[in-house]
C-alpha cells in the first residue's frame, strides 16, 4: 500500500518521491537475489515470466549458434523458440516420467549449440528435471543454460549459484505475489549476450525498457521472502494432501494412473488420468472443483497437452488426463471434496461413454 499511496513516484525521477520508490525497488531485488542465491544486480524485472522466457530465448546473442529447448516446456519458451527465424532450434525429449532424457540431451549438443532452456519443474505434471545435471552436461559443451524455475521457486530448494545455472525466470504470482509481474535473473556472462526486447527510455539498466511496475515488484520481493522462510516449510504438509488426493482417486474412481509417477515430483500438483473418463466432462459434471486439463483450445479444436504427448501419451489418453494443484491455503476437507466431485463425476461420464453417448 505505501507504494500505491505514499512513494508513488516513478523510480526513474530523481527527485524525492522517484527516490524513494527506487529504494523500494532495490529493496525489492535483493529479495528475489536472495531467495534464488544470485546477485541483486543479476535481476531483471520483467511483467512476468512469459516476457522473461522471451527475452531468454529470442534476447541471447549466441553468435548465430543454435538453441535446444525441452520439449515439455511451457509455451512462453516453446513459441518464441518457433518463431526464432536465424537460430537452429532443437527439441530435447523428455522418458515417459516426463523426465529429460539426459543422453538425447548428450546427442544433441555440439559447438553448434549456443543455449539450452529447460524448466526446473513442469507446470502440468509438477515433474522435477535434474536441474544439476543438465547445467553439467550444457556447459560442458560450451553453451549457457536458462532455466524456467517459476513453478519450483518456494516449493522445492532452488539456488541459482549452487546449481550452475545462467539464467532463471521467475513469476511473481506464482508465489502468491502480484500479477504482471517477473524477472530474469542473468549470471554477468549471461548478461553480457543479452540483448533487450523492449526498446525504449532505457530501465533496468538497458535491460528492459518501460516504466517498472513499482506496487507489483514491492509485492513480489515480500512474496520472495515469504516464499523462501514459510513456503518450503509448508510443503511436506502439501505433499501429503497431494498423496491422499491421488489414493482417494483410486480408492473412489478406481483406474487412476498418476502422470509422471515415477518420478520426483513437486509437492502441489498431481496430473492423474482416469481411464475411460473424458477429462472436459469430468471437469463439467464435477461443479465447484476448480481443476484444469492441460489442453489448449484452439480454433474449436481441443489440443492435447503437448507435456503428455511428450511423455508417450496418445490423444485419448491425454483427454483423459486432469490436473490437479494444490495450494498453501487448501486442507483436508477439501481435498475430499475434490475426491468426492471428480470421482463421482469419473464415473457418470465413464458410464455415458460405455454407453456410447457421444461427449
Ligand atoms: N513458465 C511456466 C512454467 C508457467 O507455469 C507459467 C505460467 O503458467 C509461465 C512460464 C508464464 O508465467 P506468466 O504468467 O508470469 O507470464
Amino acid at each position: 500500500m505505501p507504494a500505491f499511496e505514499i512513494d508513488f513516484g516513478n523510480p526513474s525521477s530523481t527527485h524525492g518521491h522517484g527516490s524513494a520508490a527506487m529504494d523500494m525497488m532495490d529493496a525489492a531485488r535483493a529479495q528475489v537475489a536472495s531467495c534464488i542465491g544470485c546477485r541483486a544486480r543479476d535481476v531483471v524485472f520483467t511483467s512476468g515470466a512469459t516476457e522473461a522466457n522471451n527475452m531468454a530465448v529470442s534476447g541471447l546473442d549466441t553468435g548465430g549458434r543454435g538453441i535446444l529447448v525441452g520439449a515439455t516446456e511451457h509455451s512462453s519458451v516453446l513459441e518464441p523458440a518457433r518463431s526464432v527465424k536465424e537460430k537452429s532450434v532443437g527439441y530435447v525429449p523428455v522418458g515417459p516420467d516426463g523426465v529429460t532424457d539426459l543422453d538425447g540431451l548428450e546427442r544433441m549438443l555440439d559447438d553448434d549449440v549456443g543455449l539450452v532452456s529447460i524448466m526446473a519443474a513442469n507446470s502440468e505434471t509438477g515433474v522435477i528435471q535434474p536441474v544439476a545435471e543438465i547445467a553439467r552436461i550444457v556447459h560442458e559443451c560450451g553453451a549457457l543454460f536458462h532455466c524456467d524455475a517459476v513453478q519450483a521457486i518456494g516449493k522445492i530448494p532452488f539456488g541459482m549459484d549452487g546449481l550452475c545455472v545462467d539464467m532463471v525466470t521467475l513469476s511473481s504470482h506464482k508465489i502468491y505475489g502480484p500479477k504482471g509481474c517477473g524477472a530474469i535473473a542473468a549470471t554477468r556472462e549471461a548478461r553480457g549476450m543479452l540483448r533487450p526486447i523492449i526498446h525504449g527510455g532505457g530501465q533496468e539498466e538497458g535491460m528492459r525498457s518501460g516504466t517498472p511496475n513499482v506496487p507489483a515488484i514491492v509485492g513480489f520481493g515480500i512474496a520472495c521472502d515469504i516464499a523462501a522462510a514459510e513456503g518450503l516449510a509448508d510443503m511436506p504438509k502439501q505433499a501429503a494432501l497431494r498423496d491422499m488426493f491421488e489414493e482417494g482417486m483410486e480408492r473412489k474412481a478406481g483406474d487412476v494412473i498418476v502422470n509422471g509417477g515415477g518420478a520426483k515430483r513437486l509437492p502441489n500438483t498431481s496430473n492423474i488420468r482416469i481411464r475411460g473418463a473424458l477429462a472436459d466432462a469430468v471437469m463439467v459434471g464435477a461443479r465447484g472443483v476448480e481443476v484444469s486439463t492441460g489442453s489448449a483450445c484452439s480454433s474449436s479444436a481441443i489440443e492435447p497437452s503437448h507435456v503428455l504427448t511428450a511423455m508417450g501419451l496418445d490423444r485419448d489418453a491425454a483427454g483423459e488426463s486432469i490436473r490437479v494443484s494444490l495450494g498453501r491455503p487448501t486442507k483436508e476437507r477439501d481435498i475430499d471434496a475434490a475426491v468426492s466431485g471428480l470421482a463421482s463425476a469419473s464415473r457418470f461420464v465413464r458410464g455415458k461413454m460405455a454407453g456410447g453417448v457421444a461427449l
